[in-house]
């Protein structure tokens, strides 16, 4: 019987696990009997400090197709699902939110696309972005215009982390080490078939978003740096053209200096120059670093996360 890993990040999750176990239960009933698959969830508790441990402890012990890893603190969603995928055991493996944002009825498309069609990969994406704030829908769209135009991968506008992939794309993603993860651009990075299955935006079942403005913003610098050296290439162009001006300048002042003389003024516009040209240096130095944090980290080669606990299907 081939079997599906699905894979379930869960950060303070409490609220929402009950209701995602009892719709992936049914989902996984219903392919069973439809095309004879087998299931197993893997629930990756990511340093979660309400129950969401004990439940899916709880899970494990009465069912079979349960195990959870749990993380000595928060190491983050992209920490969570690389877990889950090294330690997932299925021909298919997909991951999906605790709070049923990602709709299981949609397993089914997925896996015959997959099956009948030959493609290697069925992934979700949002067309709609119904019950968001509107200001970080328009934030998001921005973000994934830009990325989408200067990354060297694949990143579609409203993709999502749920997909269902087969085993040789699932060895591809985990075959990159890096420390920095972006899925959304490894998935695109590693290559293969992949179709885009459409659905509208459904709200969250339960508890509240983990991520605040500020992660999202830190989350898409990550994305871009990850995926794009893009930034780099813009800092020096910014800074040649900044020479070309400076050089048109001289030029204009020599020849004025020689054609009227000398009177001395434009104090306040050599004030504004001095303003302007120690921020674009700084933000290009910004730039620089940015990139510079990240050989920090990546050179430092530490683990991804780090297990407290796992249990569950034999683990125990
Ligand atoms: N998540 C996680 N670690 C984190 C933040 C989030 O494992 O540090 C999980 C979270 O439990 C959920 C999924 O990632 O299952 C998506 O998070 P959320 O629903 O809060 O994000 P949103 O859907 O609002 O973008
Ligand atoms: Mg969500």
């Amino acid at each position: 019987m081939p079997k599906i890993s699905i894979i379930v990040p869960c950060f303070n999750e409490a609220e929402a696990v009950p209701y995602f176990y009892g719709a992936i239960t049914k989902q996984s009933d219903i392919m069973r009997e439809k095309y004879g698959v087998d299931f197993e969830y893997i629930f990756v508790d990511d340093g979660s400090k309400d129950d969401t441990l004990s439940i899916v402890r709880e899970y494990a012990a009465k069912d079979g197709r349960v195990r959870y890893v749990s993380f000595s603190r928060n190491f983050g969603k992209e920490a969570a699902m690389l877990a889950g995928l090294e330690s997932a055991r299925g021909d298919y493996v997909s991951v999906m939110d605790a709070d049923l944002q990602d709709p299981p009825e949609l397993l089914c498309e997925m896996y015959e696309t997959i099956v009948n069609e030959g493609y290697d990969c069925a992934a979700a994406r949002r067309v709609t972005r119904k019950g968001e704030p509107k200001l970080r829908s328009f934030l998001s769209r921005l973000f994934y215009s830009l990325i989408g135009k200067i990354a060297n991968a694949d990143i579609a506008d409203g993709a999502r982390d749920y997909r269902l992939m087969t085993r040789k794309v699932i060895d591809a993603i985990i075959s990159m080490k890096e420390y920095n993860r972006f899925s959304k651009g490894i998935f695109g990075w590693v290559g293969f078939k992949t179709k885009w299955i459409e659905f509208e935006n459904a709200e969250r079942i339960a508890g509240e978003t983990k991520w605040s403005m500020w992660k999202l913003f830190l989350y898409s610098v990550d994305g871009i740096t990850s995926f794009s050296t893009m930034p780099l290439a813009v800092a020096s162009v910014i800074g040649m053209l900044m020479c070309v001006i400076a050089f048109v300048m001289i030029l204009v002042i020599i020849a004025k200096t020689v054609i009227w003389g000398d009177p001395v003024a434009g104090y306040p516009s050599l004030v504004c120059i001095i303003f302007f040209v120690a921020g674009v240096q700084t933000f290009c130095v910004g730039i620089v670093g940015q990139y510079l944090a990240k050989t920090y980290m990546e050179v430092k080669n530490r683990p991804a996360y780090i297990i407290k606990e796992e249990g569950g299907a034999g683990k125990e």
